[in-house]
This record gives structure tokens, sequence and C-alpha cells, in this order.
């Protein structure tokens, strides 16, 4: 099968639904439950993108072993101009949701591509792994499937290593082989966009410890209609409202998920990693999957900030506070922010190299920088939004509302300096969706910790980042007599 079109999507999801529980109940057909319908026409509309005339040759390439047009985030980049390729992909994908579909599939495929092609590192604990993860990105690849993926234990205390709690497997870890794969039991944290055909677990970053920390070192993935694997969702985000009532949320809400694992076999070709900490803890960043992801990401946030920015031009317009010298100075903080994502993208594509797997690989100077600048800066864009819109955040009435019989004051009283009340309110619910509706807060939270805990991030950049050149440039100034030259 090539580059899969939205109805395949939707019929996969018919035939083989993932095994999802909101509100108490087994989601049996995500296509027409009411919580998660939207999102996966939204989904599915993505896949259709790849078959429109327009966009085929964006959104696709040529697969090295099938000839067919597989998607385009699946490319084993070779050069930087087949990053920039993929870029303008990313960026078609993420305009979609105004960048509000924090993991459209592009996402995880990047990931599944780079570890694919770095089969070797896989390889160093039991040849077969290294097969295994290269034969899987071949089985996604070809079939177009939708991944999810989740990365931390349960946050239940975390003074203690998970081999510490009372009951081992509350992180979810290797419970015994057999002759046909691995049985795991235990639960992860947080399974973004569970409305999808598979789940990969990949190595956790953090685990800090030696050999009692074994069973937690895991790589693998299963079908997410696999036996013993359930999605404990959250509260659905999409309330069920018209597209205008709840512009974003009615649309994207891609849903979070509990992952548990309760006694789930995992067949040995679906295994890529087990036994070892060290090469668990580094797998993300040896194998260069964070930085194929962080390119993904960059792009996204591009297409966020931009959306923001017209959102907010559109709000100044409609109330007529553009001459206000505030006003534009915050407008000015948010061009700043996307100029500065835009340049670290192309930073990280001009910059980008070989890696030893012979896959080129965005740099990670620019992408470091992106994806520790994006969490603090998201919140005062948004704060920017708030500080912007005031009372038009809150004052907008439903649709129902502007149907009904006090429309006449609504088309008075709510009506734009440059649009009617129509349009004014419908501009003011997508600027309430984005910073103040429990999507927009959601969003908020997402941009904190979507890649791990900004603070770690920080730590770990910290950890990375050479600084001796500068140091020995301040040494070497310092030690200088100020004498002049001979
Ligand atoms: C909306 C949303 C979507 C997400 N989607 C995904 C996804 O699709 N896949 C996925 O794998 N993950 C996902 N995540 C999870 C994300 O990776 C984690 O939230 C993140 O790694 C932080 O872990 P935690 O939530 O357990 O927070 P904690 O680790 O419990 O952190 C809570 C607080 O304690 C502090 N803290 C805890 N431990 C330490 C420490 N050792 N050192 C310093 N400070 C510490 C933190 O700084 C923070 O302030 C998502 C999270 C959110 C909120």
């Amino acid at each position: 099968m090539a580059a899969r079109t939205g109805k395949q999507v939707l019929q996969r999801f018919r035939e083989n639904p993932p095994n999802l529980w909101i509100n108490g109940e087994r989601v049996t057909d995500p296509t027409t439950h009411p919580s998660t319908r939207n999102a996966v026409n939204s989904l599915a509309a993505l896949y259709d993108m790849q078959h429109s005339p327009e966009l085929v040759e964006k959104m696709t390439v040529t697969s090295p072993t099938s000839g067919d047009l597989v998607g385009r985030s699946f490319v084993i980049p070779k050069s930087k101009e087949d990053l920039c390729r993929r870029s303008e992909m990313h960026k078609v994908w993420a305009d979609a949701s105004l960048g509000h579909m924090g993991r459209t599939p592009d996402y995880m495929n990047v990931n599944v591509m780079a570890a694919g092609t770095a089969g070797e590192y896989f390889a160093q604990i039991q040849p077969r792994f290294g097969e295994n993860i290269a034969n899987y990105f071949e089985y996604v690849r070809e079939n177009d499937l939708t991944l999810t993926h989740a990365l931390t234990s349960p946050q239940i205390d975390k003074s203690k290593q998970v081999n510490e709690f009372d009951d081992p497997y509350i992180a979810l870890g290797v419970v015994k082989e057999t002759s046909s794969g691995i049985i795991v039991r235990g639960a992860r944290m947080l399974a973004t966009l569970p409305l999808s055909d598979e789940i990969l677990i990949f190595p956790s970053t953090v685990l800090k410890g030696g050999s009692d920390l074994k069973p937690y070192a895991l790589g693998f993935s299963v079908p997410n209609t696999a036996e013993g694997l359930r999605f404990q969702c959250r509260e659905p985000l999409d309330l069920g409202r018209s597209h205008a009532d709840h512009p974003l949320g009615s649309r994207f809400d891609e849903m979070d998920a509990l992952v548990i694992f309760d006694d789930v076999l995992v067949p040995w070709e679906r295994v890529f990693l087990i036994d070892d900490v060290d090469l668990a803890n580094q797998a993300y960043g040896q194998t260069g999957a964070v930085l194929h992801m962080a390119h993904q990401v960059v792009n996204l946030k591009i297409a966020k900030t931009e959306a923001i920015l017209g959102t907010l031009q559109s709000v100044i317009n409609m109330i007529g506070t553009s001459d206000y010298p505030h006003v534009q100075e915050m407008v000015a903080e948010v061009i700043v922010t996307l100029e500065i994502m835009k340049a670290l993208k192309i930073a990280s594509e001009e910059t980008a190299s070989l890696n030893r797997y012979g896959v080129m690989t965005p740099g990670r100077g620019p992408l470091d920088a992106a994806r520790n600048y994006y969490p603090a800066v998201h919140r005062r864009l948004i704060e920017i939004l708030q500080l912007c819109s005031s009372s038009g955040l809150i004052m907008i009435p439903t649709e129902a509302d502007r149907l009904g019989e006090g429309s006449a004051d609504i088309k008075k009283f709510l009506q734009g300096k440059n649009g009617d009340s129509d349009e004014r309110l419908k501009l003011f619910r997508l600027a309430w969706d984005m910073s103040l509706s429990s999507f927009g807060g959601r969003q908020g939270l997402y941009e904190q910790f979507f890649f791990g805990d900004p603070v770690r991030m920080k730590q770990a950049l910290y950890g990375i980042y050479d600084r001796q050149p500068y140091v020995d440039r301040i040494n070497a100034f310092i030690a200088n007599d100020g004498e002049p030259n001979a």
C-alpha cells in the first residue's frame, strides 16, 4: 500500500479500533464516536492532502523498496535539500491545524525513520534488534501507519526510581521472555494521538541507575489493538459544538492518554531494545531521532506562531487599536518570535551533517535553542493575544445566540470596526480557543511539556553545550597584560 487516503485511514480505524476508553466507556468506533470523530476526520484530511494534485509532489516521495509513492516524512534525507523539502511537507500538515495538532503523524514518522536507519545501534544488544527496527520502519512507511508514543512513567513519586515503587509494574517493564516474545506490564504516560494504529515504546531517557533498572529499558512496538493494551483517555475537549463556536476544539482534539499494558505480548520481531540501560538512555540522541523530531517541531511552531500573529492582527484591525504604540510593540514581539523560529529552522538545515548512519541530520545547536526557547515564549504569545483582545475573548455569544431572538442586539453591539457581528464573533471565538478555552489551556500545558520537562531540557543543554572555547578566550583576554604588541 502506498501513501494512504483519508478514506483508507477511516476504514482502518473502523476495522481495527484502538482500545480507547473515554468517560468510562470503550470507544468501539472512533470514526463515529462524538468525542473522537472530528479529530479522526481532521487526521484523515491530512492523509488526503498526499493525493491532492497540487500537493502530491510536495507531500510524497518514491519508496526505495516498493517504488510506490509514500509520505515524504519517511524519506531518508541524504542532502540538505532533502531536509528542506521535508520541511515544506511538515509545514503543509502543520498549517492544516494552524499548528494546533501537536502530533501530526510526520512527528513519529521521522522518529521511526531515524531509528530504522540506525539498526547498528540496536544490533549492539542483539543483532536481530537491528533488523527488527529496520523492518519496522519499512512496514510503517509502506503501510503509511499512524503512530503514537509514550516515554514517561506514571507520575507517582518523582523522588523514587521506578524500581523503588511498592509494585514493580507501575512503570512499564518486562515481566518475562518467552519463545514468542516479551511480556510487558505497567503503564506509560502520556500518549498524545491515541487515535492511531500502533504505539512505539521507545526507551525513556531518564533511567538513572544500574542493572536494577534493566526491566524498564525498553524499545518495542505493538498495534493499538494488542490484547491487554488499553488507552485511558483524558476528558475530551471536543464539546460537540459547531466549528463556529469552537473552531479549534471541534476539529483538532488529538486526545492524550495513559497507556496501560496488562501483560501484553510483544512478538520478538517487534522488540528493538531490552536489558541495556545505557543504550536505552542514549537511544534518542545517538540515533538522531530527537533532532529529526525537533526539526518537525520547529516547522510546527512556525505554523502556530504565524497563526497567532494572523489572529492577533485581525483582532487589532477588528477593534481599531492598531495606532496604539504599546499594541504595535506587542505585535512586534510576536514578529520577533516568528523570525527567530524561522531563522533557527534555516540554521538547523544549513548546519545539517551526515550522521554515522549516513542520514543528513539537522544541526543540534539551533534545534536545542528552538525547543528550549519556544515553551517559555509561547506563554508570552498567549498573554499578548489576551492583552490585545481583552473582554472580546469573553463576550462571544454562541452561534445559537447569534441566530436566536437576541440577534438584533448582537448585530448592533457586537459588530466590529471592519466586520459585522458574525465576522467579529467568529474571529474572537478563534482567539478564545487559542488562548482561553479548555482546548487553549491544554495547548499551553502541551507547549510546556510535550518535548519533556523544560527544567531538565535546560539542564541537558547545560550538560552537552561546549563552552570551553569561550572560557579559553576569556582566560586569554584576562591573561593579556595589555602591553601593545612589539
Ligand atoms: C499535553 C501533553 C502532551 C504530552 N504528549 C506526550 C506524548 O505524546 N508522548 C510522550 O511520551 N509524552 C508526552 N507528554 C509527557 C511529557 O513528556 C512529560 O509531561 C514531561 O516529560 C514531564 O514529565 P511529567 O509530566 O511526568 O512531569 P514531572 O517529571 O513529574 O515534573 C513535575 C515537576 O517536577 C519537576 N521535576 C520532576 N522530576 C525532576 C527532576 N528529576 N529534576 C528536576 N525537576 C524535576 C519538574 O521540573 C516539574 O516542575 C505530554 C505532556 C503533556 C502535558
